[in-house]
């Protein structure tokens, strides 16, 4: 399995309700756009989640 995070500040998609609707744009908690920001990362290199 995979998930999105954000390339910039690493929080995953889904956390904090990332990435963010503004109008017709989503963007993740530290202020970028999420189409740029988003890269796909595999679940096998992520353990712990709090
Ligand atoms: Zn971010």
């Amino acid at each position: 399995m995979a998930h999105y995070e954000c390339k910039y500040c690493d929080r995953p998609a889904g956390y904090m309700g990332i990435p963010i609707t503004v109008g017709s744009e989503q963007i993740c908690a530290c202020g970028a756009e999420w189409e740029d920001a988003k890269i796909l990362v595999d679940d096998d290199e992520y353990y712990d989640e709090d």
